[in-house]
């Protein structure tokens, strides 16, 4: 039977059927020169050799780890940063065994847990408690402490970051001390600590304000790019949560949003999102060197697609599995310029980058008052551009991260950007309170790897 899927492999096919393939070069990943304890992000583009990797099973464990060290102890949680924020050749430290719910409270909806925690192994043990995160991200793979550390954020106009749901946490400072904070218990630690990059200290538990357990229904429209354009501000406005894609060289992209339910669980027919992207991938393959081509069959096929709509618990709704790797840039711009952005992205990717076949992520995250968050002062969208994993992300990235500055964003901490501490700290008017917290609560420059000691020092 021919399923949609086949209808476009199909129709790629038959409209490219003898050209040649204009295939793309593919990069070899560098792979480690010594056996010894490598380590790697998630698309292989941050990779190191350390001293040692552990893995402390108490907190006194950890302290006792960072008061004696003599090199580098970077912190890690699920490896899913792009950036230089893990690698180093001294030590680095996994919470995996400080994970789960510490305790709770029922009246104020809150929970203390371990910052080890995967956000997947959250959302069920929290249900069972009569809690549920206020929003997450489009996956659930990373752990807590790694999303608070690069401002991890879902989509919704009057959602903020994860880092904003935070009430109160404790960290291991770089002298192996341990300390407790919050909003009015020493509120510049608590600031700093909220957004950090693991520059400061290591969290070990956090106190989260959740809601109750409640079900999303989704739905997901495809449009024409100009019908999203004139739509999106009023649906973001609309929806507790929207987000859209636009698929590159198709005109076609589609809405996400997500809204409050009482409606019973079900789904109707869904795309598998992975296979959607090794189309893209085989539509670029063969059609990189006629993009009017290119267009017409991915948007005749897009067009063909139905509307799909789920009611789930929250916690199973947000997320989804991202199985083709990439490398991903995404900055962080006022609400009032995403839009026009976008556009010129689009014309530039159109124009010069017929390599590109991921789709571009466009999110809304309200503001917030951290000192690193992204989002500090500014209701905010963010655009995200991606290249396959084992392709040069540079020359696509290159020409697109102008228009970010442009329109002044902030990248996201966690993903691709060639900003120097010169340029980042204009950006950020607490730059300075940060780099002084951090510098008396880590004296001796414990948690700098490379990459930080170029920001912090
Ligand atoms: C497929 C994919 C999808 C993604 N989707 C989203 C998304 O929807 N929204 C979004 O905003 N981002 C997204 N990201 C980015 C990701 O959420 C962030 O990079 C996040 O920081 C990764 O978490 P992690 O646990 O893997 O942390 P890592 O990448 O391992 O570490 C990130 C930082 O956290 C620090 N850290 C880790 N644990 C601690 C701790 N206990 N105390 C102090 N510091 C600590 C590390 O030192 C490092 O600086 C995505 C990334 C991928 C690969």
């Amino acid at each position: 039977m021919l399923n949609r899927r086949n209808l476009l492999s199909a129709m790629i096919t038959a409209t490219v059927a003898a050209s040649a393939t204009g295939g793309w070069p593919v990069l070899a990943n560098a792979a480690p020169t010594r056996k010894r304890l490598p380590w790697r992000n998630w698309s292989g583009s941050q990779q190191c050799l350390p001293e040692a990797r552990k893995a402390p099973a108490t907190v006194a464990e950890l302290q006792e780890l960072v008061a004696a060290s003599t090199g580098t102890v970077r912190p890690v949680g699920a490896g899913h940063s792009f950036t230089p924020l893990v690698p180093t050749d001294g030590t680095i430290v996994s919470l995996a065994r400080l994970s789960g719910i510490v305790d709770h409270d029922s009246e104020k909806l809150q929970a203390t847990v371990w910052s080890g925690s995967r956000l997947g192994d959250l959302g069920k043990p929290l249900d069972d408690i009569g809690q549920a995160l206020i929003n997450m991200p489009d996956i659930d793979e990373q752990a807590l402490g790694g999303c608070l550390a690069t401002a991890t954020h879902g989509t919704g106009a009057s959602l903020g970051c994860m880092s904003t749901f935070v009430r109160g946490l404790q960290l291991v400072d770089g002298r192996g001390e341990l300390h407790e904070c919050d909003a009015n218990n020493n509120p510049d630690l608590f600031n700093a600590a909220l957004v950090s990059m693991g520059a400061l200290g290591i969290i070990t538990q956090v106190r989260l304000q959740n809601i109750a357990p409640y079900r999303l229904r989704r739905e997901t429209h495809w449009r024409t790019f100009e019908e999203i354009v004139e739509t999106a501000e009023a649906l973001a406005d609309k929806h507790r949560n929207f987000e859209f894609f636009y698929i590159p060289f198709s005109g076609m992209g589609f809405t996400d949003s997500q809204d409050f339910t009482d409606e019973p669980l079900g789904s109707t027919e869904k795309l598998d999102g992975n296979e959607g992207v090794e189309d893209l991938r085989l539509a670029r393959d063969l059609m990189s060197k006629m993009p009017r081509v290119r267009e017409l069959v991915l948007g005749s096929y897009m067009r063909t697609l139905d509307s799909e709509v789920t009611v789930e618990k929250s916690w199973r709704n947000y997320a989804s599995e991202r199985n083709v790797r990439f490398n991903e840039m995404e900055y962080h711009l006022p609400r009032e310029y995403g839009l026009k952005a976008l556009q010129e992205i689009r014309e530039v990717l159109e124009s010069n980058h017929q390599e590109v076949f991921f789709p571009i992520e466009f999110r809304y995250i309200h503001s917030d008052d951290i000192w690193l968050s992204p989002f500090y002062g500014r209701e905010t969208c963010s655009i995200a551009v991606h290249r396959y994993f084992e392709e040069d992300y540079q020359p696509f990235f290159k020409t697109i991260e102008p228009i970010f500055r442009k329109y002044h964003g902030r990248p996201h901490w966690g993903k691709l950007n060639t900003l120097t501490r010169k340029e980042l700290s204009k950006l950020y008017p607490h730059w300075d309170d940060f780099a002084e917290v951090r510098r008396s609560y880590d004296p001796q420059g414990r948690f700098l790897n490379d990459y930080l000691r170029s920001l912090f020092t």
